[in-house]
């Protein structure tokens, strides 16, 4: 039952887009990456067998075929060496290429070993021939974990590497070889076995992986699209359309967290009201459209007044603003509201029929506190309010100090 869960889960998997080639691609890299561990143990195996080689009659032979060993595996290392150039490089795009130089490399291994078998082998007593049997079984046994990744590659370094050597002594031996041929045997179904079972977990394990990391690119995809939407979100709730300056929303909370700064700290709190002049006049003279066109101009010239990171602008109303100014007391208020005035003169925003005069302007109420018990926001609030109100029955295009009214 369970191996049928695993089943029935591989085929799922393999509908996955671009699976196979991924997971052959991380196989080639695999294969690189085991490469240096492969060297150590070529170098001292056939250094082993070179030794067995002095004790015949044919040192010659045993010496040149270990030269043409070493030779075969100083470039198999030079090709692991290009291949990890051109991988931290970025450049890979065939791994097929790289795969088939790595097979042809084992290949070539593969043959070394078989070759000196033979050379070394031939010329040794019969002892000394189930040495190199025993040398040649023990390099195809380390070599599973290094060429196991791939089935193919291991198979073909084994049987090349060992059987002609096998049935060769078996041949030689007789009876006993028959003995040795039996246990040859039995050790290639456990190297058969063994690689099957390594790749099947590999390739579980792989496609877990893939899996992993295509839910977590989703994750990540639709986290980023939440965080965008919620940004907009919340500018868009917090934030005025037309004239993009803060709305009323975001100066009340504003306004709550620095009423309780500025109690703790003791510190002046000053809200500035500030109201267009007859602005209805000025839509029924240019339309609804100017208006808004007007609005947008008169946030900018009232916003451009403010230096301060802690100073606030926002739209609270059709044609409202407030300014919100910690730690700045009604006579500093007073001039920047000035500047505000004079600078919406220089922009000469034409208000035809204005009773003031041929441009917009604005009225502008202050109040100042520092925030104590004896007051609250909404009184600094309504103060100022109250003073823009004065500032209007002045006559407009006026500035009034208003009075905190405190309990
Ligand atoms: P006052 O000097 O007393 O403030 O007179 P006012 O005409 O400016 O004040 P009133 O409250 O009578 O009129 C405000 C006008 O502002 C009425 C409304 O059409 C206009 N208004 C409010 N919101 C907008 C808006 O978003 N765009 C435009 N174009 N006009 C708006
Ligand atoms: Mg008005
Ligand atoms: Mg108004």
């Amino acid at each position: 039952m369970g191996s049928n869960k695993i089943n029935n889960r591989k085929e799922k998997d393999i509908t996955l887009p671009g699976i196979e080639k991924w997971m052959f691609q991380e196989k080639v890299k695999m294969l690189y990456q085991n490469q240096t561990q492969s060297w150590v143990i070529s170098i001292l195996a056939s250094a082993i067998m070179a030794y067995l080689s002095l004790e015949t009659h044919n040192v010659v032979a045993g010496l040149s075929w270990w030269i043409v060993f070493v030779s075969i595996t100083l470039m198999r290392t030079w090709n692991t060496r290009r291949f990890c150039k051109v991988y931290k490089a970025g450049t890979i795009v065939n791994y097929r290429h790289w795969f088939n130089r790595f097979y042809v490399f084992t290949v070539m291994a593969g043959i070394g070993w078989g070759v000196g078998g033979f050379v070394v082998g031939s010329y040794l007593d019969s002892l000394g021939q189930v040495f190199i049997f025993i040398v040649l079984i023990g390099v195809g046994a380390a070599a599973i974990p290094l060429l196991g990744v791939v089935q193919r590659v291991m198979l073909s370094f084994q049987i090349i590497s060992t059987i002609p050597y096998v049935i060769y002594i078996s041949i030689l031996l007789e009876e006993r070889g028959i003995v040795l041929l039996c246990m040859f045997f039995l050790y290639m179904v456990g190297v058969v076995a063994s690689i099957r079972r390594m790749d099947i977990n590999l390739t579980q394990s792989m496609k877990l992986q893939y899996e992993n990391s295509q839910m977590v690119d989703t994750l990540s995809e639709s986290n980023q699209q939440l965080q965008n939407a919620n940004e907009k979100l919340e500018t868009l709730t917090l934030e005025d359309a037309l004239t993009e300056l803060h709305n009323r929303r975001y100066f009340e909370m504003q306004l709550e967290v620095e009423w309780k700064r500025e109690s703790r700290e003791h510190k002046i709190l000053t809200l500035m009201v500030i109201d267009i002049d007859y602005f209805k006049l000025y839509n029924d003279t240019y339309g609804h459209a100017e208006g808004d066109v007007c609005l947008k101009t008169v946030a900018q010239v009232l916003k451009s007044c403010l230096h301060r990171s802690t100073d606030i602008i926002a739209r609270i109303g059709g044609e409202e603003f407030v300014v919100m100014l910690p730690n700045i007391n009604t006579e500093g208020a007073s001039i920047l509201a000035k500047q505000m005035q004079h600078q919406l003169h220089l922009a000469e925003l034409t208000h035809a029929t204005s009773p003031l005069g041929e441009n917009v302007t604005v009225s502008i109420g202050i109040a100042s506190v520092i925030p104590g018990e004896n007051a609250t926001a909404l009184s600094l609030f309504k103060a100022a309010d109250k003073a823009l109100y004065k500032a209007k029955a002045k006559g407009r295009n006026q500035l009034v100090i208003g009075e905190m009214e405190l309990q």
